[in-house]
C-alpha cells in the first residue's frame, strides 16, 4: 500500500525553510500532497493559484511530490487523499504551542491520521514568510531565503506597489 502523507500550510509564500521540510518528508513517504490553504482567514499577498504555482515549480525535481489547493479541514484534506500522516514543521520553542494544539484538534478529529513534526534545519530557523515578505518590502535581499521564482515575483509585486506609491506623492 502506497504511504501517503499531506503538508498543509499558506505558503504565502514558499521559502527554503519549507522547501526543506518538503524535500525531506517527500523522502520518508511515497508520496507527499502539499495542500496550499485557500480560506485560512489570513490576509495573503499572493492568491491561491500562484502559490500552488510557486510550488509546482520548485518541487518540479521532485517525482513523489504534489501541490494542490485545498478549502476546509486539513484532517478532510488527508482524508480525500487517504494520508496516514500529516506533516508539520517546527522552528522553535514559540511554534510548539501552537502546533500542539493543532495536533490535538486533529488527532480527535482523526484519530487514525498521525501527525508528524520535522525539526527545522538550523539555517533555515529564523526564516518566516512573514519575514522574507517584510524585508521584500523593504527593498532588501530574498534570493538566499526563497526559490528564484519566488524571488522575481515578490521583487515585481513590491515594485509596483512602490511605483503606485510614488504616484500617489
Ligand atoms: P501556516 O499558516 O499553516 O502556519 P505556513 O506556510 O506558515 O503555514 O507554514 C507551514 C508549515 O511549515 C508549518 O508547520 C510551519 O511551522 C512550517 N515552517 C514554516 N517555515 C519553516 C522553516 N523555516 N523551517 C521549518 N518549518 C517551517
Amino acid at each position: 500500500m502506497l504511504r501517503v502523507a499531506v503538508y498543509p500550510g499558506s505558503f504565502d509564500p514558499l521559502t527554503f525553510g519549507h522547501l526543506d521540510i518538503i524535500t525531506r518528508s517527500a523522502g520518508l513517504f511515497d508520496q507527499l500532497v502539499v495542500g496550499v490553504l485557500e480560506n485560512s482567514g489570513k490576509k495573503v499577498l499572493f492568491p491561491c493559484e500562484e502559490r500552488v504555482e510557486m510550488l509546482q515549480e520548485a518541487t518540479a525535481h521532485l517525482p513523489n511530490v504534489v501541490c494542490e489547493s485545498f478549502k476546509g479541514l486539513t484532517v478532510d484534506f488527508a482524508r480525500k487523499h487517504k494520508a496516514v500522516a500529516v506533516v508539520r514543521g517546527l522552528r522553535a520553542v514559540s511554534d510548539f504551542e501552537f502546533e500542539f494544539k493543532l495536533a490535538a484538534a486533529n488527532r480527535h478529529l482523526a484519530p487514525e491520521i498521525e501527525t508528524i513534526f520535522m525539526m527545522t534545519s538550523h539555517e533555515y530557523s529564523f526564516l518566516s514568510s512573514s519575514i522574507v515578505k517584510e524585508v521584500a518590502d523593504l527593498g532588501g535581499p530574498v534570493r538566499g531565503w526563497v526559490p528564484i521564482g519566488v524571488a522575481r515575483r515578490l521583487e515585481e509585486r513590491f515594485r509596483r506597489s512602490g511605483e503606485a506609491g510614488n504616484n500617489d506623492e
